[in-house]
């Protein structure tokens, strides 16, 4: 399903290696805002990216009703205050289409297509000791060297197929949401199953629902979802919007998760059980994830307050949804709300009224297998005409194991990681100099294209000390580094989130080796993570060996 590889710069394999300053991997939000800012202060850059166009995960991901849940204008660049009053976003969360065309206007914009390279994989990326730069070859053999490699491959781009017997045997279409054709794909009158409820699936299963002679979803974990809240950007909100930049920025880096939304500072029990009532209200019934990420500051830590705030989503899956044995199939049994990711809905529990579509509970009857014709499980037998995998990714480092990348003396980063990823700050580790990850493994969770936006300022301020200084290698101190993930799993450990499996927790059930928990991201809040990496600036950062 991925595209064939074809290059734009015609190159021997044979000859040297095309030299640059920075080699960057992505052209999501991490690998367009490094190649903004390398640019900037006069590097020589070239970007390579498998996918026809930018985007990322959102160039990849277009499924039908694939769109943002974190808001709009929270979501875009805020580095040109410009581009963010010149864009206007049509809709408070903005389906895949119209963001694939902001990343090509931000491009065009920016004059960034020039060192761009479509198309291109990059296969191999190992460090040469003597050259103290990356050696960098894509699929097609072409060979470039870096001083800096930028790795902006993403947390959520490797698709993860589930492990199921048969899956290679079916015979009608089968597409995974995260390589989802460019060509139109009908539902209708066709008997469509999905695999998967999480973010993706969700979103898939609303459009789907709408015109398909039936679907069947199949659910192995239930989740808990909340209202997305969506319309259109009216005039007047365009207005207010654009007027506001300096405040939705201050916003989304003083909260939690570099949302619009950051927790309200009030425990859950130091308010009435009437008001907490109307709190819950309020936030289910407003635009986007209030309900999680905007609520009382201990649902996430306290068990107690976790169960009221569960208790609450439970009895709207009761009252949304008519059929009661279904209504107890999408509640979750095994975790409490907001310890796995949220998936934001339009309409999805009334999905379930419909007389088209069938939930199938994989704890309960689990599928054995899929054959030609549809997907038996231990219960019954499911024909079908066409399934979707919304069955996620190979999240946080299965982008970076997709590459062959060496560090110092040829040591693999997949051996370096094999117990788990360890980083300094979430964007460099030891043993691999000059090697950056945006949205790198331990680094914020939240707003992915915030936290991209931040390390890629943080990069150049690196830099521009090292040009200071006469510098061209810099590698974090181990000790440094252990530091850091030290901390990432000490603050995880005080959350409920650490109990639950999920990619959250770095578990993909579908791979040997990655089913128990991980610490994966770190948890601590994005200002507590901006303190640390601004305090790194301001003292000539100390925690790097340098040459
Ligand atoms: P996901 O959250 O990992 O969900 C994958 C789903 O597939 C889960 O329901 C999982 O069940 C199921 N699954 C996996 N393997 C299976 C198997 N062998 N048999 C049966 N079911 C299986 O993946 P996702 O929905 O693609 O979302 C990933 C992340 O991408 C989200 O959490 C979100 O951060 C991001 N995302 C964002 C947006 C947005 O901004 N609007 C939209 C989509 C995705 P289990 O839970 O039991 O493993």
């Amino acid at each position: 399903m991925i595209e064939t590889q074809t290059t734009t710069i015609k190159q021997q394999q044979s000859s040297a290696p095309i030299e640059y300053d920075a080699i960057i991997i992505g052209a999501g939000a991490g690998g367009i805002s490094a190649l903004l800012h390398l640019r900037d202060l006069g590097l020589r850059c070239r970007l390579f990216e498998s996918g026809g166009g930018p985007g990322g995960a959102w160039y990849w991901n277009r499924y039908p009703g694939a769109r943002f849940d974190s808001e709009s204008y929270s979501y875009g660049f805020f580095f040109s205050k410009e581009l963010f009053q010149e864009w206007k976003w049509s809709e408070h969360f903005a389906g895949q289409p119209e963001t694939e065309r902001y990343f090509n206007y931000v491009i065009d914009r920016f004059d960034l297509r020039r060192d761009m390279q479509f198309k291109s994989r990059v296969d191999k990326a190992h460090f040469n000791d003597e050259k103290n730069a990356w050696d960098v070859t894509l699929a097609d053999g072409t060979r470039y060297r870096g001083r800096w490699l930028v790795a902006a491959v993403g947390p959520l781009t490797k698709p993860q197929l589930p492990k199921i017997d048969g899956i290679e045997s079916f015979a009608g279409e089968a597409y995974h949401t995260a390589r989802w054709p460019k060509h139109p794909v009908s539902f209708e009158g066709k008997r469509v199953g999905v695999i998967g409820t999480g973010a993706s699936g969700v979103q898939t299963i609303q459009e789907v629902a709408k015109s398909a002679a039936h679907l069947t979803v199949f659910q192995r974990t239930a989740n808990y979802m909340a209202p997305l809240g969506n319309g259109p950007v009216t005039d007047e909100e365009q207005e207010q919007i654009q007027a506001s930049f300096e405040e939705l920025k201050r916003k989304v880096n003083s909260s939690y998760a570099w949302f619009l939304h950051t927790p309200d500072q009030r425990s859950i029990f130091d308010v009435s059980d009437e008001e907490r009532e109307r709190f819950f209200e309020e936030k289910y019934n407003a635009r986007g994830m209030g309900i999680w990420q905007g609520n009382f500051r201990d649902i996430l830590t306290d068990r107690r307050a976790n169960d009221l705030i569960s208790d609450f989503i439970r009895r709207k899956i009761r009252e949304r949804v008519k059929d009661p044995e279904t209504a107890e199939k999408l509640i979750p049994k095994d975790h409490g709300f907001g310890t796995r990711r949220v998936p934001h809905e339009t309409n999805y529990y009334e999905v379930y009224n419909q007389p088209n579509v069938t939930l199938v509970d994989l704890k309960a009857t689990p599928i054995t297998r899929i054959v030609p014709q549809g997907v038996q499980t231990s219960e019954s037998f499911h024909e079908l005409d066409m399934l979707i995998y919304a069955t996620g990714f190979d999240a946080i480092t299965g982008a970076f194991e997709a590459i062959d990348i060496r560090g110092l003396g040829g040591q693999k980063l997949d051996d370096k990681w094999i117990d788990g990823p360890s980083t300094y700050l979430g964007v460099m580790t030891a043993g691999f100099p000059n090697f950056y990850m945006p949205a790198g493994p331990l680094s914020a969770q939240g707003n992915i294209p915030r936290t991209c936006e931040y390390n890629a300022w943080w990069l150049a301020e690196l830099i521009r000390y090292m040009q200071a200084e006469g510098l061209t290698y810099v590698e974090p101190k181990p000790e440094a580094e252990e530091e850091w993930t030290e901390h990432a799993r000490q603050v995880q450990s005080t959350l409920l989130t650490s109990e639950v499996d999920s990619w959250f927790t770095g578990v993909n059930r579908n791979r040997e080796g990655r089913t128990s928990r991980r610490v994966v991201q770190y948890r601590g809040g994005a200002f507590i993570y901006r303190e640390k990496c601004e305090a790194a600036v301001r003292n000539g950062f100390p925690e790097f060996i340098k040459k």
